[in-house]
């Protein structure tokens, strides 16, 4: 069930900080300091392409982005939210949620692009603890 590949940076570390985690995907923090709320989520095992999911896998990975998404409307209200799977550096699965806003130090390039005259922008208080508070009220409980 949790293939791990070698060499696989997302199979051998959580690739940031927990934030929920399930049986089929998990969210993190990657503490991006240009882009505080920028979490991502991962499928837990190696799987390369969307397509490797069964299709209720594919269904529910989404539930979980959307879900993201979301929280951070609710908790952000952002200009935008980024989302993008490339899985061309590490190929595993994973899924950048990213809010953004006109005053970040990319907009409205993405966050990979040129810098622009912008600043990070600072998160609400206890952020974190909310977005996962509104992760659990959609999606459940969180797996110990
Ligand atoms: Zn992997």
């Amino acid at each position: 069930m949790n293939a791990a590949a070698k060499g696989c940076v997302l199979c051998e570390e959580a690739g940031g900080e927990i934030v929920w985690s399930g049986a089929l995907a998990r969210v993190v923090d990657v503490r991006e300091e240009d882009h505080p709320a920028f979490c991502r989520v991962i499928v837990q095992r190696h799987v390369r392409e969307m397509t490797d999911l069964e299709e209720a896998e594919r269904a529910e990975t989404m539930r979980i982005v959307f879900a993201v998404e979301r929280a951070q409307r609710k908790l952000l209200n952002p200009d935008k939210i980024n989302i993008a799977c490339f899985g061309n550096m590490v190929a595993h699965v994973h899924w950048h949620v990213i809010p953004r806003f006109r005053l970040d130090p990319h907009y409205p390039n993405p966050v990979w692009g040129s810098r622009t005259a912008g600043r990070p922008q600072p998160l609400p208080e206890r952020y974190w603890e909310r977005f996962r508070d509104e992760l659990v009220a959609q999606l459940g409980e969180i797996q110990a």
